[in-house]
């Protein structure tokens, strides 16, 4: 049987007309953040606010549409819609828990409660962007700030792992979960959500609306800064986290031997396309420090992100040394920021984490890309 891709599906989508006799929904651009994962299909349809409800029919069409596709297993198709940017988004009180579930209600661009929204991005996997982010989260945690831990690899989470937590979120009302916590950081992870061994086909279909509901659906309550660790690259379920989820910034961790490459400068042109400002590259691994003799090796090229960086126009916000307390600590789910908290390598993550706060204090008080203007229905 052919491979399924993006191209096989919007072929597909291509048969879909909006109205009787016109244009049909790809060529007029309504189809975004195409997800192909082993049969498993997701999109966005993107409409105008004001025809949300009645687009539905066209979302089940488009579904039907995929779902024809012989090897497709499972379709699943959400309406997205722009609207224009609103001021004051309504408190935790104001805005019931479920409001962001209804489709058609007002729901504002930002996460009530939630300040500021982190990405911690990647190139590709392995460079350490879950041990980096779990680092930051927990450093912040410690200096009182609030904090929240979103695990958006639905299909390879790491962070219950490294933030040992096990078990499942309970729920309230009628559809929101609670967060889990440790460390004082509130967590959500698809980990949490299905068993280790389920089988990928389940978690598959959801990347989309997983990655909505873990956000809006989840009572993270009050929050100074929401840390989302993303999956590694810079797929379509990437750039529709980049699209749809207000975020404040975003920052790029990568080794100095991948600094070089192109995965990073795609990952930071993803953010710069939908005007998520980058706050600047981590270097991770970046050098070795003996535990020894505290002597410093630099074992890649060194100091290649920092000329990168600049290169590139982004910030560079720190180096991380290749350690393997920090390996050890980060796969015991026990973060070396709090596990040796003298240590230079807590320092190293705890410099970088007052860096990243002010930059989201800065971008906040610019307050330009606060408001998103892409919400789900
Ligand atoms: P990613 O999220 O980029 O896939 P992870 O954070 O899961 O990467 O890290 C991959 C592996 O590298 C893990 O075993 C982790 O403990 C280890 N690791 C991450 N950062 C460091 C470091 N600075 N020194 C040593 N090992 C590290």
């Amino acid at each position: 049987m052919a491979e399924i891709t993006r191209e096989t599906i919007l072929q597909a989508l291509g048969g879909v007309r909006k109205t009787d006799g016109g244009q049909d929904v790809v060529s007029l651009g309504m189809i975004t953040g195409v997800v192909v994962r082993d049969g498993n299909v997701g999109f966005a349809v993107e409409v105008d606010a004001s025809e949300g409800e009645a687009s539905e029919p066209l979302r089940q069409e488009c579904e039907a549409a995929v779902e024809a596709v012989p090897g497709v297993l499972s379709v699943t198709a959400v309406l997205t819609a722009e609207r224009p940017a609103q001021r004051g988004a309504p408190s935790p009180e104001q805005a019931p828990p479920s409001a962001a579930a209804q489709p058609g209600l007002p729901e504002n661009q930002g996460i009530p409660g939630i300040g500021a929204i982190l990405a911690v991005a990647s190139g590709k996997g392995g460079v350490g962007k879950s041990t980096t982010a779990v680092n930051l989260a927990v450093a912040m945690a410690a200096d009182g700030v609030r904090v929240g831990l979103l695990d958006c690899d639905v299909f390879g989470p790491s962070i219950p792992r490294m933030m040992r937590l096990s078990g499942k979120p309970d729920t309230v009302g009628d559809s929101q979960l609670m967060p889990m916590e440790n460390y004082n950081v509130k967590c959500m992870s698809m980990g949490f959500l299905v068993e280790e061994d389920t089988p990928m086909i389940w978690r598959g279909p959801m990347v989309m609306s997983a990655l909505e509901q873990m956000l809006r659906q989840v009572r993270w309550g009050e929050l100074d800064i929401l840390v989302c660790d993303l999956p590694p690259g810079t797929g379509d379920a990437q750039l529709t986290m980049a699209q749809n989820v207000p975020l404040t910034g975003a920052v790029v961790v990568s080794t100095p031997q991948d600094i070089a490459l192109l995965d990073v400068r795609r990952g930071i042109a993803m953010f710069e396309k939908v005007d998520v400002p980058v706050f600047g590259i981590i270097e991770n691994m970046s050098y070795f420090l003996c535990p020894h003799c505290g002597e410093r090796s630099e074992i890649f090229a060194h100091g290649g992100a920092r000329e990168t960086a600049a290169k590139l126009g982004v910030g560079f916000l720190g180096e991380i040394p290749l350690d393997g307390d920090i390996r050890a600590t980060s796969d015991a789910g026990q973060p070396i920021v709090l596990a040796q908290p003298q240590s230079p390598h807590a320092a190293a993550y705890r410099g970088i984490a007052h860096r990243v706060l002010d930059l989201c204090r800065t971008a906040q008080d610019g307050g330009e890309r606060r408001a998103p203007n892409i919400v789900m229905m």
